[in-house]
């Protein structure tokens, strides 16, 4: 079954075909919709087209897919059973080894999609503190709920109500919309860079997350880190913890298991008692097979010094966009850590130039994204980054000779 077929079939069944932040026709016009399989740093399409992927899944395969360790864990586990009328002894040695990784953690709560761990980690706060507001970053991405979605569709106004918007790394604006509602605030919400689709990227200035910190505290609000994006490919310890800033809160998801479905919040202990009150669960949050998968992933991740894997891997990729860009005559921004990057055309604002480009990419098996960041992950080897380059250095030749 072709990628043409599948959709024409989708298009009858799957309202538009496909929805959300996956539905191809966001992206250039040579993007496949559909995907047979993924191994290590390679995804084929269902028409049998092999891509070199950048994207890993969005986030979540951290290891390469298919990793072996995660995947016997996984396989060990769900021999035994996934969906049990309880946890497994797996959910409590996985809440350990989060309280050992990271140091603002001393308990684990845990559920399913990114989306369920920013939502929980909230209503933590709101519990801990009896109060509504919501600080929050203005085009900051925390998942897709009706109180977050940017879209507005489907949900009501009172369902945004609580949201004060401030603009990320300027503390002043921080103050200012904490000021608004003063006496008010339930939590500060904040990724741990800023990463918002269609934009460069920007990493936090340390002296707004020590100022993200401090208001917090003389608020008595909790500060949430929303580290679904950002988890398990910065610092293991948590995004932050480089600029010794600890969180009360942390969302966690994405590279979390390797592509297996889990989502966690941590949190420190004077919000153990608060979290305990809260109605929050889910008939699929408690599975084992997800919970076995994060375990290896993380102690890969930590045995292998698997961010240390991508920063090397993405330091090579950065260096030879860069001189690729330069030489057929391109400025080029690229922004954000090496191991979630991301590059954009200069003077681009209809991403025409981004589009071209990582169409023709996919054209030479190179599978990265006009307008979202991309992902490393700790298989892509010299080799495998090398072979990138090489498909990339031909689609700025034939960019630079489309635009000319
Ligand atoms: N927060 C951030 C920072 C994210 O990047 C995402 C997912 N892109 C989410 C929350 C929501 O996660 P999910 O899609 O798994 O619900």
């Amino acid at each position: 079954m072709t990628d043409a077929e599948l959709r024409q079939r989708a298009s009858k069944v799957v309202p538009g075909g496909m929805y959300g932040h996956l539905n191809a026709a966001l992206f250039a016009p040579g993007f496949p919709q559909f995907f047979e399989r993924g191994e290590g740093c390679r995804q084929w399409d269902v028409d049998g087209r092999e891509y070199i992927d950048f994207m890993c899944s969005w986030g979540p395969v951290v290891l390469g897919h298919r990793h072996p360790r995660v995947e016997e864990a996984a396989a060990r586990q769900a021999a035994l059973g996934d969906c049990l009328n309880g946890p497994g002894p797996i959910m409590v040695e996985l809440a350990e080894l989060l309280v050992d990784t990271v140091p603002s953690a001393d308990w684990a709560m845990f559920s399913k999609n990114g989306t369920d761990a920013t939502t929980q980690a909230l209503m933590v706060a709101r519990a801990a503190t009896g109060r509504t507001k919501v600080l929050m970053a203005h085009g900051a991405y925390h998942g897709a709920d009706p109180w977050c979605t940017p879209s507005p569709a489907g949900t009501t106004p009172n369902e945004r109500a609580d949201l004060v918007e401030f603009t990320y790394n300027s503390l002043e604006s921080l103050q200012a919309a904490a000021a608004t509602v003063e006496g008010d605030v339930a939590a500060i919400i904040v990724t741990p860079f800023k990463h918002d689709s269609f934009e460069d990227q920007e990493l936090v200035e340390p002296a707004f997350a020590r100022g993200a910190r401090a208001l917090a505290d003389h608020l008595g609000a909790a500060l949430v880190i929303d580290d679904v994006r950002a988890g398990f490919r910065v610092d293991l310890r948590g995004s932050w913890e480089p600029y010794g800033v600890r969180p009360d809160l942390t969302a966690w998801s994405k590279a979390m298991a390797n592509g297996y479905p889990i989502a966690a919040v941590t949190g420190t202990d004077a919000l153990r008692g608060p979290a305990q009150t809260l109605y929050s669960t889910g008939s699929f949050w408690f599975s084992a097979v997800a919970m076995a998968a994060a375990k290896a992933t993380i102690e890969t991740l930590r045995d292998t010094d698997g961010i240390a894997a991508m920063e090397r891997a993405g330091a090579q990729l950065r260096e030879g966009l860069h001189a690729q860009a330069k030489s057929h005559g391109f400025t080029v921004n690229q922004t954000g850590p090496v191991t979630i990057p991301w590059l954009s055309f200069d003077g681009d604002a209809d991403l025409s130039v981004a589009m071209h480009w990582s169409d023709a990419c996919l054209r030479h098996g190179v599978y990265l994204h006009p307008w979202h960041n991309w992902f490393m992950s700790a298989a892509h080897t010299e080799d495998d980054v090398a072979r990138a380059l090489e498909g990339t250095d031909r689609a700025f030749a034939e960019t630079r000779a489309h635009i000319g």
